[in-house]
């Protein structure tokens, strides 16, 4: 069997942690040979010392800490500068993008056009410039097989089948935390209320977009950007209980779903082993004891968010990664405890509403409209708007 040497990419968050544990139940096929993390250097030291990669990324002031625990043994890069670099290095298979926010454009560029087998976790990068993604793997004939749950279902469901027998695909949303709280009660939620996800154990900015169901907004524009699919191909349904991850409809009123329980290390292990299934030592669901799954519609007035996602993706051009960037300077304030919680969408609303968006961007225009909107946002959030 042929060893994969992987880059993993935000190794200490929910992702990264989990993506170590898939690997360490395959120690035949997996070398890890690039760790990154941003300031958590505990966990960091010890996934080192566990795993041995010969290369470590992280904020440049922890360097030094770092480099007297390891010696020559490992060679310590600026997480901020060096990703790009890092990730395009001939001795790397598949690079796992596991890092948190629109700072995973560049590695993820550079990845693609390296030829790399990618596996993102990671929807920011996609969503602000996933055209440009996608056009540049099938220029540079890299790989590109996603980690997101919801998109690696209609990955898995449209295994084995012909793309023009495709009608559209059907992203599930558990609702998040706040699905049955009354809009006129949201004023009052602590950041405390909002990352408590009834179904998901997932990093603090993710589960705040998943109350707001931007998180939903930002998988439709990935799914769209990922398999090629128009707007109106793309659909989203609340289903509570997380266990239908996604579906597929065909032309012939077919419907292709994923279910498991809900476990991230099921679609990780999958964009690892592809095509390929391993055991995960996760057992399939008990039909039985569930009894019943739910689908409901969405309700756009209660979150908006998701209503202006899909409005921003049929503007394209710079619009995603403006709702991106002001949706992460939102967040990060929400979480700091200096914006209320309907704050988030006012503010996203309102830089997304300022923007006009140019058609057709280069990486230059996407960075400059990031850069506008993590401004205007920041200034919204100053004058207490
Ligand atoms: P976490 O917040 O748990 O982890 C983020 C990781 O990125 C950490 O390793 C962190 O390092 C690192 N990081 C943060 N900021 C920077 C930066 N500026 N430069 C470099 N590294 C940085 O996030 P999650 O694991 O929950 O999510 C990661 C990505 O995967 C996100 O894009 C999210 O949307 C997506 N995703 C997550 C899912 C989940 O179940 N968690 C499901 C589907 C998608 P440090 O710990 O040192 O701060
Ligand atoms: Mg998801």
């Amino acid at each position: 069997m042929v060893r994969k040497r992987v880059a993993l990419l935000g190794a200490t968050g929910s992702i990264g942690i989990n993506t170590l544990d898939v690997i360490a139940r395959h120690p035949d096929r997996y070398d890890v040979v690039l760790l990154t993390a941003f300031n958590n250097v505990k966990l960091l030291t010890k996934q080192v010392r566990r795993f041995n990669p010969a290369k470590v990324a992280l904020s440049k002031e922890h360097i030094q800490a770092m480099k007297a625990s390891f010696g020559r043994k490992v060679s310590f890069f600026d997480v901020a500068t060096d990703l790009p670099a890092l990730v395009a290095d001939k001795n790397i298979d598949i690079v796992v993008l596991a890092m948190s926010g629109s700072v995973a454009l560049d590695p993820f560029l550079s990845a693609v056009q390296a030829g790399k087998l990618v596996a993102p976790a990671n929807k920011e990068a996609l969503v602000v410039a996933g055209e440009m993604i996608m056009s540049e793997a099938r220029r540079c004939r890299a790989r590109i097989i996603p980690v997101d749950s919801e998109q690696s279902a209609i990955f898995q469901s449209l295994e084995g089948h012909r793309r023009e027998d495709l009608r559209c695909i059907h992203l599930t949303a558990s609702g998040g935390p706040l699905l049955r709280l009354p809009r006129s009660r949201q004023g009052k939620l602590t950041v405390k209320d909002v990352l408590k996800h009834p179904r998901w154990k997932m990093g603090a900015k993710i589960t705040v977009d998943s109350a707001t169901l931007m998180n939903k907004g930002f998988e439709v524009i990935e799914a769209q950007r990922l398999f090629s699919l128009a707007q109106d191909q793309v659909k989203v349904v609340i289903h509570p209980q997380a266990l239908v991850h996604s579906l597929v409809e065909y032309i012939d009123g077919s419907m292709i779903a994923q279910m498991s329980v809900t476990d991230m290390r099921i679609p990780i292990q999958y964009a690892l082993t592809f095509p390929e299934r391993l055991p995960t030592g996760l057992k399939g669901l008990d039909l039985a004891a569930i009894k019943q799954l739910t689908f409901e519609p969405p309700d756009v007035a209660k979150f908006p968010a998701l209503a202006l996602a899909f409005d921003v993706s049929r503007r394209g051009g710079t619009a995603p990664a403006v709702l991106n960037a002001a949706d992460e300077v939102a967040v990060e304030a929400f979480l700091a405890g200096n914006l209320p919680f309907p704050g988030i969408y006012k503010i996203v609303e309102r830089t997304v509403l300022l923007h006009k968006s140019i058609g057709n961007p280069s990486l230059s225009d996407i960075k400059e409209a990031d850069s506008w909107a993590r401004e205007t946002a920041a200034g919204f959030l100053r004058k207490g708007k």
